[in-house]
């Protein structure tokens, strides 16, 4: 039962729930994907978690035509909704679009609709729990990602708060770009923590994801030394061209093996998947000629990495 003003009464806006999903921490897990980030990655395959709110998509091919339907067009307040003659369908002007919502509500078919949604913490918990079985035998879990699950943090902390108080393991995937205080309200609550090393090199970290990397370093130091009980996963997005040189591998494993809590490091090879969301929010896909890393090159790289981490801890080695 919520109480009113607890703790489980706490929403955030909420892009999907991802059930079973086996590479978001130990065992058998549920992704939580919230919405917002402070990084814009060239390589981005989910622009829909960027914006903080609940935006507007339009799904063209599942507009069944004027002709038949027509409904939103005119309950659009700003009108920003018309009908292209050439094939009878609707198209957004998204310049006027205000993300009101109301077309969404009399859209029959969901081609228009909206990515993320308020939700409390009780009802994320709710879709969660539906997987229990599984949590239990496998060491799973609830897992935050995004997007940025920090930049939600009084959400984020209540979430993983009650879902700790209710049996479940807790991780997050962060990139780590928030303010200190963000991170100190979660991170009591977290069991695993999976954070991403895009690029050491301050430069080429402000060319590749629009912001500087200094701040998340010194997050990432001060949360190993401040919660020595985590276990920390560091992870590379690699993507040729761009950080999958020796270099960048090498900084990382200088700046994660010196903590013991920081269990391994794990390579996340680049895959292209979503453009087509960039087209259901009206916006384009900037640089279209990202790569997946050679299995040469990644084997290479993981078996620098092993040879590392079995260096320090030959028992307890995690890091592919
Ligand atoms: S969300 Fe609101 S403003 Fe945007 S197209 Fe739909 S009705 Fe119009
Ligand atoms: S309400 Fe939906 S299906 Fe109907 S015309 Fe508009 S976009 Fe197409």
């Amino acid at each position: 039962m919520i109480r009113p003003g607890s703790a489980e009464d706490i929403s955030g806006y909420v892009v999907n729930l991802q059930h079973f999903s086996t590479h978001d921490g130990p065992g058998i897990r549920t992704t939580v994907f919230l919405k917002g980030c402070t990084l814009r990655c060239k390589w981005c395959c989910n622009p829909e978690t960027i914006a903080p709110k609940p935006e507007l998509a339009f799904n063209l091919k599942l507009c069944i035509g004027v002709k038949e339907c027509g409904r939103c067009i005119p309950v659009c307040p700003e009108q920003a909704l018309h009908v292209l003659d050439s094939d009878g369908k609707v198209r957004v002007n998204w310049d006027l679009c205000s993300n009101c919502g109301k077309c969404v509500e009399v859209c029959p078919s969901k081609a228009l609709y909206h990515f993320g949604s308020a939700m409390t913490v009780t009802e994320v918990l709710a879709e969660v729990e539906q997987d229990g079985g599984f949590y239990s035998e496998s060491g799973g879990g609830i897992t935050l990602s995004g997007g940025e699950c920090l930049m939600q943090p009084e959400f984020s902390a209540a979430l993983l708060k009650e879902a700790r108080a209710r049996g479940l393991t807790t991780a997050i995937e962060t990139a780590g770009n928030v303010p200190w205080k963000f991170m100190a309200m979660v991170l009591p609550y977290v069991d695993t923590m999976l954070h991403d090393y895009k690029l050491t090199d301050p430069v080429a970290h402000r060319r590749w994801t629009g912001v500087e990397n200094t701040r998340i370093l010194e997050n990432f130091r001060r949360a190993y030394d401040e919660f020595p009980d985590i276990d920390f996963i560091a992870r590379i997005p690699l993507i040729p061209g761009v950080n999958d040189d020796e270099a960048h591998i090498d900084a990382v494993l200088a700046a994660v093996l010196p903590y013991p809590n920081v269990s391994g490091l794990e390579l996340l090879p680049y895959h292209r998947y979503g453009d087509s969301k960039y087209g259901f929010l009206g916006q384009v896909y900037a640089l279209e000629d990202f790569t997946s890393p050679a299995p040469e090159q990644l084997a290479r790289l993981r078996m620098r990495i092993s040879e590392q981490f079995s260096k320090r801890n030959p028992q307890g080695l995690r890091s592919q």
